[in-house]
């Protein structure tokens, strides 16, 4: 088939990919513990539920505006700013079904055929699918392990220019758990406004943090005309499957970002809005007590892992991720992870699922039990113990 350029060279997400492969053999009667796919491992808050349930009920039923209901961009817009402790008006808000529409639209919105977009590596997927989309130049920039990953700010110096028309962060990070400090969200400001690009700051997994508040990069000052939040309740208030997020930025960008969901989307579900406005102006006790329950699981895990020969694991400062370092095992990322899942019976991702420096790693999610944490722990143990 002859396929446009922007699609030649897309590929899948490694979670699926392994996720797939794991059901397969589940499907043969094996036994697999899930720590590939990043999501809670518990049912979307009951009040959240019920009020998505009352508004199908109600018959809140048809479309909504493309940038979604008025009561839930200013909520979004009140629970924003003030957790990042900035005035955010309604306006600069735009509702998408899921987070990965205010990653993919900006950038569409933004990037031309031509501009470079620095990106983490490793990191999220879509950045380098959203950009290539785009028919922007992906630009990766390394993550220093010794420094809880941050960016690589020697390397970020030398990679920014003229031709930058983005920068993508993301703290806490998927897949490392690394939080970026406010010293280098600083440092990479200083270049923003010096050379005018703009920053996509993906704060998914900002209300899963385990020490600090984050600081946001919108937060910094002449930070929030240059700057895209992207955020959304699939982590936080665990409703994956609801598809709801949201994007924050200058409302002129807003408004072209409107226009690609009227023209794409048409509008996010309109029960599932008010799904998301109960959400944020509901009881917020459990989104407190699953990150408290996270961090128990965290510290679980990273014992563990540490306990392992020839495993070395940091501790993550948010989301719901560890990211070991494995390279003393003298295998590939991608042979390791086979090997648990064929003969461990546990679902890892290679950390190459997330770009080529994700070599010497694995990424492993612990939205899981503690029963199955443990007995991960114990079956890796073991396999590693084998090699
Ligand atoms: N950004 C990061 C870093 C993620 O890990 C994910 C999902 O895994 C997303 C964005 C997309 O979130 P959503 O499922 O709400 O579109």
């Amino acid at each position: 088939m002859d396929f446009a350029d922007r699609v030649i060279n897309l590929e899948a997400e490694g979670a699926y990919h392994m996720l797939s492969r794991a059901q397969a053999l589940e499907a043969q009667g094996h036994e697999i513990i899930h720590l590939e796919i990043g999501q809670p491992d518990f049912p979307t808050f009951e009040n959240i539920r019920q009020a998505g349930l009352k508004a199908i009920q109600d018959g809140f039923t048809r479309y909504t505006p493309s940038a979604g209901i008025p009561a839930l961009r200013a909520a979004i817009a009140e629970q924003a700013g003030r957790q990042r402790g900035i005035s955010i008006q309604p306006s600069q808000v735009v509702v998408g079904p899921g987070a990965k529409p205010a990653l993919f639209f900006p950038t569409l919105a933004l990037v031309r055929p031509g501009d470079e977009v620095l990106y983490p590596d490793p990191g999220f997927p879509t950045y380098e699918a959203m950009i290539r989309v785009a028919g922007g130049t992906p630009v990766p920039v390394p993550l220093v392990e010794e420094e809880d990953f941050t960016f690589d700010l020697a390397a970020f110096d030398r990679l920014v220019n003229e031709k930058t028309r983005m920068v993508v962060l993301n703290s806490p990070s998927n897949p490392t758990g690394g939080v970026m400090k406010r010293a280098a969200l600083e440092h990479i400001a200083v270049a923003s406004r010096k050379l005018g690009f703009w920053i996509l700051s993906d704060e998914i997994y900002t209300r899963l943090a385990y020490g600090d508040q984050i600081p946001s990069m919108a937060s910094l000052p002449g930070m929030a005309e240059r700057t895209i939040i992207c955020d959304g309740f699939s982590k936080t208030y665990a409703m994956t499957g609801w598809r709801l997020g949201f994007g924050i930025m200058p409302e002129s960008l807003a408004e072209r970002v409107d226009l690609l969901l009227t023209h794409s989307v048409g509008c996010t579900a309109s029960f599932t809005q008010v799904a998301g406005l109960e959400a944020l102006t509901g009881p917020q006790d459990q989104v407190k007590s699953a990150s408290a329950e996270y961090r128990h699981r965290r510290d679980l895990i990273v014992a563990g892992l540490n306990e392992i020969p020839g495993v070395r694991c940091r501790i993550p400062q948010g989301a719901f991720y560890v990211f070991p370092n494995v390279s003393a095992l003298s295998k590939t990322s991608t042979w390791l992870a086979d090997y648990l899942l064929d003969e461990a019976g546990v679902a890892v991702l290679p950390g190459t699922s997330f770009g080529i420096r994700g070599e010497g790693y694995l990424r492993i999610c612990f939205a899981n039990s503690i029963e199955n944490i443990q007995i991960a722990l114990d079956r890796m143990r073991k396999a590693f113990t084998r090699l």
